[in-house]
């Protein structure tokens, strides 16, 4: 069945000394309207105890851009792109009305990330060389590896840079995926996710995650060193910086191919899986910050979207199920503090290693939850393409 989905598509843009910096200039840019439109906002709210209104705020900023000498630079970045930034803030805002999240700050222009521009001010054109595609933006060309086709209806496009200070274009798309109809619980696999061990199943298999931040961290020290050593303020610091960021941003990719791998294997050994649904806070409280580290929550949402382009389910167990206290054999419940790796049954003897008793009791919670095992498509989009994770 063909399923309408939003995805996006993300590539590395060429290097391009002279012509990155405009590119950088304009996300400088938005940073500038963000921060403009903020403190217009803050001292708004100061004078009447008002919230100005994305209608007015536009108006206003696309005033201050065409018709005032001082602010004719903000020119540079398109006037979709302009509106989008104040989209954001009002959208901010509106989190901020409702409570879930502070009031939007100011960002340092250096730190601020991408723009985004809707069907206006920019043109895919035809490339000679299947290696790259070119994009105008404005009125520049500029080129990006192509490593893959883009299926479907372009909505927006943004340009972001990462930490590293590189440069990326992400299309977001609506598109029909053929999806395989849906695949009958076949095969049942639940799945304890671990400190450990990333992933315990009901047949106790663990699967293990590398220790990505382990691997770089001679690299990371090296770069630390270096970035020390350089005058603060200075371009080679800057510089040191990106080598610094670039460590980083590999941990995190390599992580993130770990997850996408682990998610096609579990997918080729079972049609539903059950996992518990994530609890970040207790977690946190449990195993203390180790456990970011690990991006369960990263790997919950490539599983969702590798299982739902493979027509495969996931369900995820009610919160609250003490899936770990419960004999698997039995059903008899008993405390474990977390030091206890071994179940041991008080009542009918069974001995189990902790998370393998776990999963066992998550595969069997999934009978109870199948009135809802629809297929889950992935809560929002998520960046199946592209290989940095944090921009
Ligand atoms: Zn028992």
């Amino acid at each position: 069945m063909y399923v309408d989905v939003r995805r996006i598509y993300k590539f590395r843009m060429y290097r391009n000394d002279k012509r990155d910096g405009h590119l950088h200039q304009q996300i400088n840019v938005a940073g500038l309207v963000w921060n403009h439109a903020l403190a217009l906002q803050r001292r708004y709210y100061r004078l009447t105890g008002k919230y100005i209104g994305l209608g007015r705020l536009k108006k206003h900023i696309a005033k201050l851009r065409m018709k005032t000498q001082r602010y004719a630079f903000w020119k540079d970045l398109g006037s979709q792109a302009v509106q989008d930034v104040l989209e954001r803030l009002d959208k901010a805002y509106q989190r901020f009305f409702v409570k879930q999240s502070g009031l939007p700050r100011f960002k340092k222009v250096k730190k601020y990330r991408s723009f985004t521009l809707k069907q206006a001010g920019w043109k895919l054109l035809d490339s000679d060389d299947k290696r790259y595609g070119k994009i105008q933006i404005g009125k520049r060309e500029y080129k990006f590896v192509q490593h893959r086709q883009i299926n479907g209806v372009i909505k927006t496009v943004t340009v972001k840079r990462d930490s590293a200070g590189r440069l990326w274009l992400c299309f977001s798309v609506f598109e029909k995926l053929w999806i395989p109809e849906g695949v009958s619980a076949g095969e049942i696999g639940g799945f304890d996710f671990g400190l450990q061990t990333f992933l315990t199943d009901h047949t106790g298999h663990k699967y293990l995650s590398p220790e990505f931040f382990k691997q770089e961290l001679h690299r990371v020290k090296t770069h630390n060193r270096a970035v020390s050593r350089k005058v603060k303020g200075s371009n080679n610091r800057r510089k040191a910086g990106w080598m610094l960021a670039r460590t980083h941003i590999r941990v995190g990719d390599k992580r993130r191919d770990f997850h996408f791998q682990l998610a096609h294997d579990l997918c080729d050994k079972y049609d539903l899986l059950v996992f518990e649904t994530l609890n970040m806070d207790a977690m946190k409280r449990l195993w203390g910050r180790k456990v970011s580290d690990l991006g369960f929550a990263q790997f919950v949402k490539i599983v969702e979207w590798v299982a739902f382009k493979r027509g495969k389910r996931v369900i995820f167990l009610d919160r609250w199920t003490p899936t770990t206290q419960i004999c698997s054999n039995c059903g008899e419940r008993q405390k474990l503090d977390l030091k206890q790796r071994i179940f041991a049954c008080g009542h009918c003897g069974l001995v189990l290693d902790r998370d393998h008793n776990a999963a066992i009791n998550i595969r069997a919670g999934a009978s109870a939850h199948t009135a809802r095992g629809e297929v889950r498509l992935p809560s929002d989009s998520i960046a199946v393409d592209g290989r940095s994770p944090r921009l």
